[in-house]
């Protein structure tokens, strides 16, 4: 059996043609949407990152604003500008591109975005909410990850959800919201034992993991829906090109849905990024 694909593009394109409704209609009362992303340092992937955020925006008719600071930019001036930001009428979403540069505490950081404007979602009160099962923001990624599975009909109530990977952004989160849709959740990370027998329990594998074809088909359970969130460049004496955490030539046999990397999560996320600060938009604009 051949799984079917997840199109992550295609859902992204249908998602964002109709968020322009509801920017124009915030725009004509006077409310457009605007995002401030925040880039310190000259991270290429980071850099690449921004300019797509920045570039999906525009498209959307959110209003952006990329504040560039440099690497040895102190502390204070970015908890500063983040104030400042916190106060801006023009700015509903707050991002600041991970990772920061080492001698700044990350924590510190996400912790001064005002909760109402975390489009992210990594503000300790949105993920308190998520924890509750009362979200306000949800982090990106795996917001994108659950519209995925909606998308093709996929319910998680009552089935095997196995995460693995255990970051803040990506697989406590989605862990959270599986277990919010009444899945029976279990995480996997790099000290679970035996993890490949979790992994073949799961009608929804789920891999975030950041190591190319960690995932292999031995692990998946024939029919399995299997999501990819790891984005990874291979070497280039093999090719240099983008390959997720899953063995998607060998997987695709096994499980009956799949994400492919790229054209997967990928696109998702930054779309679910325009969600919540149109929401947030919203949300202030009292609509
Ligand atoms: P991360 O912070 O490095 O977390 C990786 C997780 O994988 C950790 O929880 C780690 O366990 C676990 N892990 C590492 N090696 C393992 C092993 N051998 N066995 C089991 N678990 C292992 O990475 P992340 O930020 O979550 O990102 C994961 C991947 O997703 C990356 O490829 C990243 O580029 C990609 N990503 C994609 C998107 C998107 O838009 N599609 C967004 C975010 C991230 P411990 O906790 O025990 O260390």
């Amino acid at each position: 059996m051949t799984g079917r694909l997840i199109d992550g593009k295609a859902l992204a394109d249908e998602l964002r043609a109709a968020f322009k409704a509801r920017v124009a209609s915030l725009t004509a009362r006077g409310h457009r949407p605007g995002l401030a992303v925040i880039l310190a340092g000259e991270d290429p992937a980071s850099q690449v990152y921004v300019r797509n955020k920045v570039n999906a925006c525009e498209a959307a008719g959110i209003f952006s604003l990329k504040i560039d600071a440099p690497a040895d930019v102190s502390q204070e001036t970015l908890l500063a500008k983040i104030n400042e930001l916190n106060h801006d009428p023009a700015i509903h979403g707050i991002l600041v591109q991970l990772p920061l540069p080492r001698h700044i505490d990350e924590e510190t950081v996400l912790e001064a975005i005002a909760p109402e404007k975390d489009v992210d979602g990594f503000h300790a009160v949105n993920i308190g909410a998520l924890a509750q099962g009362n979200p306000r923001f949800i982090p990106c990624t795996p917001y994108g990850v659950m519209k995925m599975l909606e998308a093709n009909r996929i319910d998680p109530a009552g089935k095997e959800a196995v995460v693995i990977g255990r970051s803040n952004i990506a697989g406590k989160p989605m862990a959270m919201l599986l277990l919010n849709a009444n899945a029976t959740v279990t995480v996997c990370h790099s000290k679970t034992r035996d993890l490949a027998a979790h992994a073949r329990r799961a009608d929804i594998l789920v891999a975030a993991v950041g190591k190319p074809r960690f995932v292999t088909a031995d692990m998946v359970k024939p029919g399995a829906v299997v999501i990819d969130v790891g984005i990874n460049r291979l070497p280039v004496e093999e090719g240099g090109k983008l390959c997720g955490d899953v063995d998607f030539e060998a997987v695709k046999e096994t499980a009956s849905l799949i994400t492919p990397v790229p054209g997967g999560v990928g696109p998702m996320t930054i779309t679910m990024l325009l969600a919540n600060t149109i929401e947030a938009a919203e949300r202030r604009a009292g609509a």
